[in-house]
């Protein structure tokens, strides 16, 4: 059975008392109406986490995450937070390869390969992020941008370090957009990437890979689109920043 996952990304919103208000709120909803082994993921922005991560303490259901973490191990990187450091705050999961984290911040697919190594090897689960844009999609590429960003970031990685990840299929021009990939294109690229995972590695390791789909997914259209054969979960940006939402959004795995 494939580990089912909804994770919230927060980006860079609210203040420490809302962050800890918010994810307060979340943590009761949680108690009060989930069922399932379904794993919870909330990842706040950096200076929430050691709160966050408190307050978890009580509910295993829910998992703190980071949205980026540094490629290096320490050293004189201003402003940057290392892998290790979140592993010692309390996070679970680390977010890499955001498609904003691409665009707004350079980073490519080398950089990315190198966050992945660093990730795993401070026992951080990484939620690696691909997906084509808009002009990429209406050209007919996006087959091949995502075969390139596995290959390129994820593809060195031997099958014992692959098998930990999880992927997330993100068309860009879903995200923050209120434009939503209908189940059976985002399906299309599910089934897609473990069909390439497959080849890489082997068939075992492809099906019981994790891939959540993110992109404007909100209660109205998860139960679809979690429903298709190939989609595990979702990355929720938008609506996690709304506890009754992003509640809605994971109880459809309680059915
Ligand atoms: C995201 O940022 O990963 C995302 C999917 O955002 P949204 O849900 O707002 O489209």
């Amino acid at each position: 059975m494939r580990k089912k996952i909804v994770a919230g990304n927060w980006k860079m919103n609210l203040d420490h008392a809302a962050g800890v208000q918010l994810f307060a709120e979340i943590l009761k909803l949680i108690n009060e109406e989930i069922k399932g082994d379904q794993k919870i993921v909330v990842c706040p922005p950096f200076i929430h986490i050691g709160s966050l991560a408190q307050l978890i303490k009580l509910n295993s259901a829910v998992s703190i995450g980071a949205q980026n973490c540094h490629q290096a191990d320490a050293g004189a990187y201003t402003g940057e937070i290392s892998a290790s450091m979140l592993k010692s705050s309390g996070t679970t999961y680390v977010i890499i390869g955001h498609s904003e984290r691409r665009a707004f911040f350079a980073e490519d697919d080398l950089l990315l390969a190198k966050k992945l190594e660093t990730a795993l090897k401070n026992e951080l689960i990484p939620i690696f992020c691909i997906g084509e844009t808009l002009e990429q999609r209406n050209t007919g590429t996006f087959f091949d941008v995502i075969e390139n960003q596995l290959k390129e970031a994820a593809f060195h990685l031997d099958a014992e370090q692959f098998q930990k990840l999880v992927l997330a299929y993100e068309p860009v021009w879903a995200i923050g957009t209120g434009l939503t990939a209908t189940p059976e294109q985002a399906q299309e690229i599910h089934a897609f990437i473990r069909t390439k995972v497959s080849e890489q590695y082997d068939t075992k390791l492809a099906n019981e890979l994790t891939i959540l789909y993110g992109g404007s997914c909100n209660p109205q259209n998860a139960a679809e689109l979690f429903g298709q054969k190939d989609i595990d979960g979702g990355l929720i940006g938008g609506a996690s920043l709304k506890a009754r939402d992003f509640v809605d959004i994971i109880k459809v795995f309680n059915s």
